[in-house]
């Protein structure tokens, strides 16, 4: 099977280009082609007709097939799931708002953290995803808004698989992501989620690629994060907040902590104290989640009551929150679940 062509770095096409006699330029012309939502070589018709067609025997223009698609919101969310080479699926969840687009996207396929309310959690770890693959998942999303008028301005890594267990390949993803050359996106609109794996967030403050760091927190003790976040065995939570903070000192980006609210469990006066105490005089930002509910799991959905009596419980304790909307019920949202819905019904099929 042939490679895809965003296997290949600017270097490495450039010199591809150069050893079939074609100038260097028609690399960011085959990346614009692409961005714009090219889906083959025969497409680039500024590219010369006899190097489309070396391009289209020696690469394929993406590695991504999409395997199942769902919709929601009337139309303003689109989850898509893709099969990569080798077989594993991914998700990735294109969301519409007035004033932006933004991308949830995969960095593994599966997960090897096992949060016990996730639905990807729940199955075998596949495998990392490879830069380009990231990537790919952006330019499909790019090429699906642009069909709409529309441009996809942020990227959050908050789809399937750990970021930080899959370090180097979603570092460099964030850079080609952020190339002019090929989508634009700004840093300070990605988002690099982590359940608070600490020696990587370290070094990402170091890349000086100022991307917006989101730590899935839900939950201010150990003893209670141990359980909802199992790398807290390993990481714990006041280290991990003191990290974060290194981090937005380093960056001067604030840090967005993740609470996923799970009625019952972690939306008590207690939890809101305890949550003050942990980020009092940080550079932070709470965005509380309400549960998606995933089969097999013990964990429910909050009523609205209370997420606006933890919402309130949190602001008495001087800290800046919202609550996120819940974007795509309808469409398998929480992530992982288009995927356990299609691997289900492959089973049931025999497939
Ligand atoms: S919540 Fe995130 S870190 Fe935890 S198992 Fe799911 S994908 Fe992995």
């Amino acid at each position: 099977m042939a490679p895809p062509i965003l296997s290949l770095s600017a270097t490495e096409l450039e010199q591809w280009l150069a050893d079939h006699g074609a100038p260097t330029y028609r690399r960011k012309q085959i990346w614009d082609w692409l961005a714009r939502g090219a889906t083959t070589f025969e497409a680039m018709v500024d590219v010369p007709k006899a190097l489309r067609g070396a391009l289209d025997t020696a690469f394929r223009a993406t590695s991504l097939r999409p395997i199942a698609v769902s919709e929601a919101d009337r139309g303003l969310t689109t989850k898509t799931l893709f099969e990569l080479d080798g077989g594993h699926s991914v998700e990735a969840v294109v969301m519409r708002y007035a004033d932006r687009s933004t991308l949830c996207i995969s960095s593994q396929a599966g997960c090897p953290i096992g949060c016990p309310f996730c639905a990807t959690g729940k199955f075998p770890f596949g495998r990392n995803l490879k830069a380009h693959e990231i990537v790919e998942q952006a330019v499909d999303a790019a090429r699906v808004l642009a069909q709409e008028g529309r441009r996809l301005s942020h990227v959050v890594f908050m789809g399937m698989g750990e970021p930080m267990a899959n370090y180097h390949a979603v570092v460099d993803s964030v850079r080609r992501l952020a190339d002019p050359d090929l989508l634009g996106i700004s840093p300070r609109r990605i988002v690099v989620s982590t359940s608070g794996l600490i020696p990587r967030i370290t070094q990402l403050g170091e890349e000086k690629i100022p991307v917006t760091l989101a730590i899935s927190l839900h939950a201010a003790r150990d003893e209670l994060r141990d359980v909802l976040v199992p790398i807290n065995r390993k990481y714990p939570v006041r280290d991990l907040v003191d990290t974060a903070q290194a981090y937005a000192d380093r960056t001067g980006r604030r840090v967005s902590y993740e609470w996923v609210m799970l009625a019952g469990v972690n939306q008590s006066e207690r939890d809101a104290r305890e949550l003050g105490a942990l980020l009092k005089g940080k550079l932070a930002h709470v965005n509380l989640i309400p549960f998606n509910p995933v089969e097999d799991t013990p964990y429910r959905a909050p009523d609205r009551a209370s997420i606006r009596a933890f919402k309130d419980m949190i602001e008495a304790q001087g800290l800046n929150v919202t609550v996120r909307d819940t974007r795509g019920r309808e469409a398998d949202a929480a992530c992982g679940q288009l995927h356990e819905r299609v691997m289900r019904s492959r089973q049931t099929a025999g497939v």
